[in-house]
């Protein structure tokens, strides 16, 4: 016997649902690429990604996934050789340090683990260290979606300040830009990046990049640039260069019809949304984890993401069969744990196009596979999020 006829739910941290609308949007015809409609959506997506990221500084887009803007950012400012500094905090700065790696530079990993966000403290006390200036980037994830975490970029921005270090601060966004609060510039953010497929609702495909001056100036003489992601050829006038080639025409579509979308319901509520339907679920697993078969991966409650909630199993317990059922019999698919948390965790996303139903539905689903598996659990789960959401938002 199953349940899941109907719509199924995605419920796994990227890509995530797409609007309909924005599937809508994308279903038309090429258009011309040198004049016409195109143009504009160039001209308005080239500057409403800034406000976005929150700079005053621009923005550009890449035929790319998150990996391929991880890419763009460091062969734009740095030079090989060039030394860079990844905060770890879960899988993704080490990923990006990885690429570095991979592209010519010198990787140094300031050890953090996959339970706690970066400690701004030994950012600043690694910095201070560094009298002669050696470390030209620090590589920085604003939420880890393999370990659920979100880093307090602003303090990481002051930690540089603190210690009079002039490194480059770049900021992986790709599971948090339109999701929760992100101020490139007030937090010393020079260059940030991310992609379509995660809180922008849009199928992947696009990558993003924006630079303040800082790193448009480390730009003039990174000797890592490469055409394609080189941005003074792309910020050349003629359209057919901004992309380095064919625009992405139905992402751009999408994408249009997406950030429309967010900007009519209000970045603040936007922002609002995440926070109570995570708060819903963090309520539920907080609940169910009185079982002590698993509990939050993240310790600290104040670290714990807006976007993706990671829910660790104990004692060896492996996570398959719970996703299985939920899948298979309920149709509602639940991220399974990646990296170090593979086999050990189990990742419910609450990032982009998601609404009550959808969180309440899928927590539902959660929690009858555990009861039908037989997996010990404390009660009241779904109480807790219905509770929480009921009291987070009157009538
Ligand atoms: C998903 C993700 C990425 C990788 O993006 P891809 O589009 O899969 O290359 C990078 N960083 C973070 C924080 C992510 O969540």
């Amino acid at each position: 016997m199953v349940v899941r006829a109907g719509r199924e739910f995605l419920a796994i941290p990227g890509p995530t649902t797409v609007p309909d609308e924005v599937l809508r949007a994308m279903h038309r015809p090429a258009v011309d690429i040198y004049s016409g409609p195109l143009l504009a959506i160039t001209d308005s997506l080239l500057s409403d990604l800034p406000k976005l990221f929150r700079t005053s500084g621009r923005a550009y887009i890449y035929i790319a996934n998150g990996h391929g803007a991880w890419e763009a950012a460091l062969s734009n400012v740095l030079s090989r050789g060039d030394k860079v500094l990844a905060l770890e905090s879960g899988r993704f700065a080490i990923g990006w340090g990885d690429a570095a790696a991979r592209m010519g530079l010198e990787v140094e990993i300031l050890k953090g683990d996959w339970r706690c966000a970066v400690k701004p403290a030994a950012l600043e006390a690694r910095l201070r260290q560094d009298t002669a200036g050696a470390i030209k980037a620090i590589l920085a994830v604003q939420i880890d979606t393999a370990s659920g975490v979100i880093n307090d970029i602003a303090a990481i921005g002051q930690a540089i300040k603190a210690a009079k270090h002039d490194a480059l601060l770049m900021v992986d966004t790709v599971a948090s830009l339109g999701c929760v609060p992100f101020e490139m510039d007030k937090w010393g953010v020079d260059v940030a990046m991310s992609g379509s497929q995660k809180g922008l609702m849009t199928p992947p495909g696009l990558g993003f990049v924006a630079a303040n001056e800082r790193a448009r100036a480390a730009h003039q003489k990174a000797d890592l640039r490469t055409p394609y992601w080189d941005w003074t050829s792309r910020d050349g006038e003629i359209h057919y260069q901004k992309y380095a080639g064919t625009p992405p025409e139905h992402l751009m579509f999408g994408l249009r019809q997406a950030l429309d979308m967010l900007f009519a319901e209000g970045l603040e509520n936007v922002f609002l949304r995440h926070r109570l339907l995570a708060e819903a679920t963090r309520a539920a697993v907080g609940k169910w984890a009185e079982g002590q078969a698993f509990g939050f991966n993240i310790v600290e409650a104040a670290e714990r993401s807006d976007t993706v909630t990671v829910v660790l199993m104990t004692e060896g317990r492996d996570p398959k069969p719970l996703l299985d059922y939920c899948h298979q019999k309920c149709g509602v698919v639940v991220g399974h744990g990646i990296g170090a948390l593979a086999g050990k965790a189990f990742r419910i996303a609450h990032m982009g196009h998601v609404n009550a139903p959808m969180m309440l539905g899928t927590l539902g689903v959660v929690e009858v596979g555990l009861h039908a598996l037989g997996i010990p659990h404390g009660s009241g789960g779904i109480q807790a999020a219905v509770d929480s959401l009921g009291e987070s938002v009157p009538a």
